[in-house]
């Protein structure tokens, strides 16, 4: 495995900095969702936040490896089957809809990466299940990052959950390290691993973001080339923060401050 960068006290407060414009922009977004407003307003208000404290969306700058061509948002916005990297358009949420809002800001050349999955109006019984059931497996992965424990333990766990409420694990896209870059090594998968995997380090920075379906976890890419959705038409729901590893435990970069409020 490519080696894990470590990453200085200085380091990490300059991520939890990116960290705190990612958490206040995702709780200002969040707020916001109602049926009615488009995705691409949610867009807007988010390139107003970021800019306003002083970072930089970094899903501009991330270039599609086949089209050469870079997100064309600040955020992704998936809705409903889309499970990430949905394409901020003048689609017009509706009552019962969920929506996956993700963001990543750079900050003093340092990357936080964040995701969460909003209810539009009254959703379903099943999609709130999907909704609690996939930020409680994220909030189980992160539990499990000590220093000197298995990365495959936050995979174990985010798998456990999962499959003990019935909800379809995404493999096709995974987890990852953070930092300089927005994927950096290691590789977090949402299942268990065939291996066990290195040993968390304090200054590993590490963005764990179980996406889950209410179906299967198998995935399409739609033709505009960027947005995955579920094969079966499924809802899917997505949550994500970037956690350091401390000497400690843990300290979740991507939190709001409370800036936005
Ligand atoms: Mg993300
Ligand atoms: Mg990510």
């Amino acid at each position: 495995m490519p080696e894990v960068p470590v990453r200085s006290q200085d380091e990490l407060e300059a991520m939890r900095k990116a960290g705190s414009i990612v958490g206040d922009t995702l709780a200002m977004l969040a707020e916001r969702v109602k049926p009615g407003i488009r995705t691409k307003d949610l867009d807007e208000w988010a390139r107003q936040e970021v800019a306003k404290q002083g970072g930089r969306p970094s899903f501009p700058e991330v270039i599609h490896p086949e089209l050469g061509t870079p997100f064309p948002g600040a955020i992704c916005v998936s809705v409903n089957d889309e499970i990430v990297h949905g394409i901020p358009s003048d689609r017009v949420l509706v009552d019962g809809d969920v929506v996956s809002i993700d963001l990543g800001v750079i900050y003093q050349g340092f990357h936080a990466d964040s995701a969460t999955t909003v209810p539009v109006g009254t959703v379903s019984r099943d999609a709130a299940k999907l909704l609690s059931g996939t930020q409680e497996a994220l909030r189980r992965g992160i539990e499990r990052v000590q220093p000197g424990r298995g990365l495959y333990e936050v995979s174990s766990a985010i798998d456990q959950y999962a499959t003990s409420k019935g909800l379809g694990i995404v493999r096709q896209y995974v987890g990852h390290g953070i930092g300089r870059s927005m994927h950096e090594p290691p590789q977090i998968p949402n299942y268990r691993m065939s291996s066990r995997g290195p040993l968390l380090r304090p200054g590993w920075a590490l963005a764990i973001e179980p996406m889950l379906n209410l179906g299967s976890g198998e995935t399409q890419v739609r033709p505009d080339r960027w947005t995955v959705a579920t094969a079966d038409g499924s809802l899917s729901a997505h949550f994500e923060h970037t956690v350091a590893v401390t000497p400690k435990g843990r300290w979740i970069l991507t939190l709001p401050n409370g800036a936005a409020a």
